[in-house]
C-alpha cells in the first residue's frame, strides 16, 4: 500500500486551495446571504480546468484521475460548497456520463464545451414524486419516429437556470418499467422547455436549484444516450461516480470547519488561557481530526477503485454515507468551539453547518447509501 500523493496530486491540491482562498473566499458570505450564483468564479474554474478534470484531453478535458478530483473538491468545498456542487455535477454527472456513454457526435458537440466550462450542464432525474424511488418517473418521452416528445416536470435541479445542456431521464415505455426509461440531451433553447422557480434553500444558497418544465419538447433521436431503454442504468451508473464527488464535498465542508475551529481555539481566551488549552476543546478537535481523516481515506479509496477500474459502488456509497455524517457532526462542533461567534455569519462555520446537511440528501440520501451498501454485503 502507498499512502503517498504524487507530485501531480499535490500540485492540483495546491492550485485548488489557492483558487478557493483567493477567488472564492471573498464574497462567499454575501453570495450565501443573497443566493447569488458564483458566475464569475465558475467561469474562472472552467478556465483553470476544474470543470472537466477527468475528461480525456482529446475532448478538451484535463485527463486527470479521480484522486485529483477528490483533492480539488475538498479544497474548493472548504470555502464554498455552492461552487463545488457546480463542479461536482459538471464533472461527475454530466461530463462523465457523456464521455462514458455518449456517441462521438454527442461528445464533439457537447462534451468539448462542457469540459472547458464554456457551457455548464445539469443532471435531471428527480421529480416531485420521484426522489429516492427514481424508477417512478412521470416525465414521458414518446417515441415519434425521428424525435421524442418530452413532457413532464423535474425538481431540485442544480444549475437549473445556468446550464445550457440538460441530461434528462424520462419514461418511454411504462410497461417495461425501469427498462423503458431513456436519457436525453436537452438544450436550453428547445421549444417547450421552461425553467421554473428557484428554491430558497437552507444551505448551498449560492447554487442555482430550480424545477424544470417540459411541454411537448421535440428531442431529436440522436440526442438519446445509449440504446433504447438504457436510461435508468445510465442514471444509476452515473450517480455511483457522482457519490465520490459529493463525499469529497462533505469532506471539504468538514475539514474547512475544522481548520476554522483550530485557528479560533488558539485565538480566543477564556479563564485566562486560549480555549485550545482546555481539554474539553482539545478532545473535540481530536475527534474531529480523526473522523475527517477516516472520511478522507474512504473518499480516496473509492477514487482509487474508480481509477483502477475496480467496482466502486460500495466504496463510493460508504464514502458518501460516512463523509456526510462527519460533515454534519464536525460543523456542529465547530460552531460550538466558536461559542456565540459561531452563530453569526462572519465566522463562516454557521454557513458550513447549513451547507453540510445537503450532503446527506442529494445524489442518494444516507438511507439509500445504506441500501446500496447492504445489498452489496448480502449479495
Ligand atoms: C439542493 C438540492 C439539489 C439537488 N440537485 C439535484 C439535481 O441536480 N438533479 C436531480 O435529479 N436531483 C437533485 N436533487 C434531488 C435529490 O437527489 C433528492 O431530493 C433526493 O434523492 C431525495 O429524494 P426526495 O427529496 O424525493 O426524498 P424522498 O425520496 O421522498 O425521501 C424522504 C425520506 O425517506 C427516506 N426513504 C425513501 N425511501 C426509503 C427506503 N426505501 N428506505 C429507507 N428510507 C427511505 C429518505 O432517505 C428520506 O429520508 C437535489 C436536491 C436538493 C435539495
Amino acid at each position: 500500500m502507498n499512502f503517498q500523493l504524487t507530485e501531480e496530486h499535490l500540485a492540483v491540491q495546491a492550485a485548488a486551495r489557492e483558487f478557493a482562498q483567493t477567488e472564492l473566499l471573498p464574497g462567499v458570505i454575501e453570495r450565501d446571504e443573497h443566493q447569488k450564483f458564483p458566475a464569475e468564479q465558475i467561469k474562472k474554474m472552467g478556465e483553470l480546468g476544474f470543470l472537466g478534470m477527468m475528461v480525456d484531453p482529446k475532448y478538451n478535458g484535463g485527463g486527470m484521475d479521480t484522486i485529483s478530483y477528490v483533492l480539488a473538491m475538498e479544497e474548493i468545498s472548504k470555502v464554498d460548497a455552492s461552487a463545488s456542487v457546480v463542479m461536482s455535477v459538471n464533472n461527475s454527472l454530466v461530463c462523465w456520463g457523456l464521455e462514458k456513454y455518449g456517441t462521438e457526435e454527442q461528445k464533439q458537440k457537447y462534451l468539448t464545451r462542457l469540459a472547458t466550462g464554456e457551457i455548464i450542464g445539469a443532471f435531471c432525474l428527480s421529480e416531485p414524486e420521484a426522489g429516492s424511488d427514481a424508477t417512478s418517473q412521470r416525465t414521458t418521452a414518446e417515441d415519434k419516429g425521428d424525435y421524442y416528445l418530452l413532457n413532464g416536470t423535474k425538481n431540485w435541479i442544480t444549475n437549473g437556470s445556468t446550464a445550457s445542456v440538460y441530461l434528462v431521464i424520462a419514461q418511454t415505455d411504462p410497461e417495461k418499467k425501469h427498462r423503458g426509461i431513456n436519457a436525453f440531451i436537452v438544450e436550453r433553447g428547445m421549444e417547450g422547455f421552461q425553467v421554473g422557480l428557484k428554491e430558497n434553500k437552507l444551505g448551498i444558497r449560492g447554487s442555482d436549484t430550480h424545477s424544470l418544465m417540459f411541454t411537448d419538447v421535440k428531442v431529436p433521436k440522436e440526442n438519446r444516450i445509449g440504446e433504447d431503454g438504457f436510461g435508468f442504468k445510465f442514471a444509476m451508473s452515473t450517480l455511483a461516480g457522482g457519490r465520490i464527488g459529493i463525499a469529497a464535498q462533505a469532506l471539504g465542508i468538514a475539514s474547512g470547519a475544522f481548520e476554522l475551529a483550530v485557528k479560533y481555539s488558539k485565538e480566543r481566551k477564556a479563564f485566562g488561557v486560549e480555549i485550545a488549552k482546555h481539554q474539553a476543546i482539545q478532545f473535540k478537535l481530536a475527534d474531529m481530526a480523526t473522523n475527517i481523516e477516516a472520511a478522507r481515506m474512504l473518499c480516496l479509496k473509492a477514487a482509487f477503485h474508480k481509477d483502477t477500474h475496480q467496482d466502486y459502488g460500495m466504496s463510493g456509497a460508504m464514502a458518501k454515507l460516512f463523509a456526510s455524517k462527519v460533515a454534519m457532526e464536525t460543523t456542529v462542533e465547530a460552531v460550538q468551539v466558536h461559542g456565540g461567534y459561531g452563530f453569526v455569519k462572519e465566522y463562516h462555520v454557521e454557513r458550513l453547518m447549513r451547507d453540510a446537511k445537503i450532503t446527506q440528501i442529494y445524489e442518494g440520501t444516507s438511507e439509500i447509501q445504506k441500501i446500496v451498501i447492504s445489498r452489496e454485503l448480502l449479495k
